[in-house]
């Protein structure tokens, strides 16, 4: 499903990244913990009464030696790019500025959805004081409070409501895998080298988002209907923030996002890059299949029989919760190993999907026991009663226990790598959820 997206815009300083952090009220996790590689977001997922969207915080692309004119004009040039419908931030104890009437003033010719959200209306009489705001000419503001979380609902309520219909269409059910990398690594190469492979092209048309090519192929060996995505396929139309860092990650996030299975190219000379590193742990946490595809092996001189699993071990010790994803060291211009990228992608797809059986996983319980008793921790033995699939894509299983209080990561770990053994789910994470026998 191709979800809408929300993007906040306004000046610095009236709360935009407080408001996205209370908007998508974001949970630790695992791939947080390393260090440098999903903090400082500016991209996410939300929800709001069951409906779920994208959100952007424009104020975290900045651009170096511009001035703030030229970075505001082009965080609503974002907003109005990306988004379906734009929340304009303003300051409730300052008040209508002249920065905020020239960001109205060019969201107002772009016809999209517009939502004033009056933050810093920390009290009754601050959120009554919102008059002013209508000479925006955007319509209702809504007071609201990023730190303390009030209006929220109100403003919330407004956003999902503009919600344009034709954003919530399903895609086609072909299987989707995209290109994602830092500039020059090949991804376009890679996409134009698959595409000469006798494949029939179906269809080949920019992305319904018009960040990315999407061509949809027909793959002549398995007959399997492919779309391949590229991102890089669009880009330097001259906008001043194309070439920033956080704009090409979150276009890349927008990509992982509609896709089954995520190749991310590496450029074989270079190593891995913390803007790597970003984006894989992004496809971790979305549940979605990962490849990495180590490019441009061709041009990596002096390499011996070592080579290969040398850089093999350093991906694995730099992406270690991507234990599960292939790496593949391919070459476009030598046109070596392609066809395993495909291959892989439909292995995967396979594996995402993959429906165990509750006999089966009671029986891998069983035996994992047997190698190693669940622990005791404070004093409390952890049972673990049974284990039963609930969802595919990423494969969701729910164990019961006695108490989810203690069943700790470790444990957690130790059945994830007992389910891989046992059955295939290269590729695909796989999630655990530890509930309460009744
Ligand atoms: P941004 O530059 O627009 O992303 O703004 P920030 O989210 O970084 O917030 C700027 C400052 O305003 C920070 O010191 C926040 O703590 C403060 N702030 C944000 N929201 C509120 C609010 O609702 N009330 C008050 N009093 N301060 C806020
Ligand atoms: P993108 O920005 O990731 O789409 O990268 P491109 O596909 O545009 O490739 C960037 C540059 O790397 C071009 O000059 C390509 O010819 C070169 N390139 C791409 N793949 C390979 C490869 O496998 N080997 C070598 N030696 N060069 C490559």
């Amino acid at each position: 499903m191709v979800l809408p997206t929300v993007a906040l815009v306004g000046r610095p300083n009236v709360g935009k990244s407080t408001l996205f952090n209370r908007i998508a009220e974001e949970r630790i996790s695992i791939v947080e913990d390393t260090p440098g590689v999903t903090r400082d977001r500016i991209y996410t997922h939300a929800e709001w009464l069951g409906k779920q969207f994208n959100l952007i915080d424009t104020g975290g692309i900045t651009l170096e030696e511009h001035d703030l004119n030229q970075e505001i004009r082009s965080q609503a040039e974002i907003a109005i790019e990306e988004a379906d419908v734009i929340v304009l931030v303003v300051d409730a104890r300052v008040g209508v500025t002249a920065a905020d009437e020239v960001v109205a003033q060019i969201l107002f010719s772009a016809h999209k959805p517009i939502v004033v959200a009056v933050n810093k209306a920390d009290n009754l009489e601050q959120r009554q004081d919102i008059y002013e705001f209508y000479a925006l000419g955007l319509g209702d503001p809504y007071p609201v409070s990023g730190v303390h979380g009030t209006g929220m609902g109100d403003l919330l309520d407004q956003v999902i409501q503009s919600f344009p219909r034709e954003t919530l269409i399903a895609e086609d059910d072909s299987l989707k895998f995209s290109f994602i990398g830092r500039p020059n690594v090949g991804k376009s190469s890679l996409v134009n080298a698959i595409l000469g492979e006798q494949r029939v092209i179906v269809s080949n048309q920019e992305g319904t988002t018009r960040d990315s090519i999407d061509t949809k192929f027909i793959d002549q060996d398995d007959g399997q209907v492919y779309t391949m995505i590229d991102t890089a396929g669009i880009r330097k139309r001259g906008k001043v923030y194309e070439n920033t860092e956080k704009y090409s990650v979150m276009r890349a996030l927008k990509a992982v996002d509609r896709c089954d299975v995520v190749v991310l190219v590496l450029d074989g000379a270079q190593g891995l890059r913390e803007q790597d590193k970003r984006v894989a742990g992004y496809a971790h946490e979305a549940g979605r299949g990962v490849i990495i595809a180590v490019n441009k092996w061709d041009a990596v001189e002096y390499k011996d029989h070592k080579t290969m699993q040398e850089f093999t071990d350093y991906l694995r010790q730099e992406l270690q919760y991507l234990s599960y994803a292939p790496i593949i060291f391919v070459s476009a211009l030598k046109k070596q190993r392609l066809r395993q990228i495909v291959e892989l992608v439909r292995a995967i797809n396979e594996n995402q999907n993959r429906r165990i059986q509750s006999a089966l996983l009671n029986e891998m319980l069983l035996k994992a026991t047997a190698i190693a008793p669940a622990p005791t921790v404070k004093h409390k033995r952890l049972r673990v009663y049974y284990v039963t699939q609930v969802a595919v894509q990423p494969p969701t299983f729910v164990v019961f226990v006695n108490d989810p209080e203690i069943f700790h990561f470790s444990y957690e770990r130790f059945l994830t790598n007992q389910l891989r053994e046992m059955f295939d789910f290269t590729g695909t994470p796989i999630r655990l959820i530890a509930r309460q026998r009744k």
